[in-house]
């Protein structure tokens, strides 16, 4: 297996798009905190633009720099991980705007990546404290409450026999 390949299946990171190159994980510090970097790179050739639409024909949506984004993973042993992603950014020739590159790992502007957020949900079922299921899961107790709301509200939705409040305090 590659590096390329390692890295991935580490950190659970489907998305093909995205690749390692050897020597990726870095240590560093992180308010104060020890942590772990993994560095990858995404990008790939859009079919269509993003704003306008069109068809990427005759080179009219070129690449045009990188942009890197800090996003919180899962901890890789007992260090705070992030994924230090370079995105592509493209430019459409056509509408004249720049779009950057999209992974399934995580949403448009956010830093969390969606695994942290499948593991605040699936944590949320422990008998655990939001300060300490946030502290797992390397996030702020407000983005842990935030998501356990987000989920309550969609549980909410389809089972319409739930109790009106779902409340989470410190114990469930
Ligand atoms: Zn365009």
């Amino acid at each position: 297996m590659s590096t390329c390949n390692d890295i991935r299946f580490l950190i659970d990171v489907q998305d093909e798009n995205i690749t390692f190159s050897p020597g990726c994980v870095t240590l560093g510090e992180y308010n104060g905190k020890p942590c772990k970097f993994i560095s990858g790179e995404l990008t790939y050739d859009p079919t269509h633009c993003e704003k306008c639409g069109i068809k990427n024909e005759n080179y009219v949506v070129i690449r045009n720099g990188k942009q890197t984004s800090r996003i919180t993973l899962p901890m890789a042993g007992t260090s705070l991980t992030f994924l230090k992603l370079k995105k592509q950014r493209f430019f459409c020739k056509a509408c004249r705007s720049n779009f950057t590159a999209k992974t399934s790992i995580v949403e448009t502007s956010c830093h969390i990546s969606n695994q942290s957020k499948a593991m605040i949900i699936l944590k949320s079922g422990e008998a655990q404290s939001i300060k300490s299921l946030s502290r797992d899961c390397s996030v702020s107790w407000h983005t842990a409450q935030r998501e356990i709301d987000k989920t309550a509200q969609s549980i909410k939705h389809h089972h319409q026999a739930l109790p009106e409040n779902l409340s989470f305090d410190e114990f469930k």
